[in-house]
């Protein structure tokens, strides 16, 4: 007998697990602070407030208030 379980496993693909590799985050306290996707950094903040944003991108982290920058897609 087939289980919703079965069917979560199978959604998940392999392409996905690469999904980490393009965050970004705090350089003093590691919190999260977006996810680069297509050259581009996707930010998310509180409330469902949402940016995509072109790189070079400065931020403050909400956590620690240092200020981080990003120039480069491949910068983690
Ligand atoms: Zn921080």
């Amino acid at each position: 007998m087939p289980t919703p379980n079965t069917q979560r496993q199978v959604a998940r693909s392999p392409r996905k697990s690469t999904h980490h590799l393009n965050d970004w985050r705090c350089t003093r306290c590691d919190k999260l602070l977006g996810v680069c996707r297509d050259g581009r950094m996707h930010l998310r903040f509180a409330r469902g407030h949402e940016y995509l944003v072109s790189l070079p991108v400065v931020a403050t982290c909400r956590s620690c208030g240092t200020l981080n920058q990003v120039t480069d897609p491949a910068q983690r």
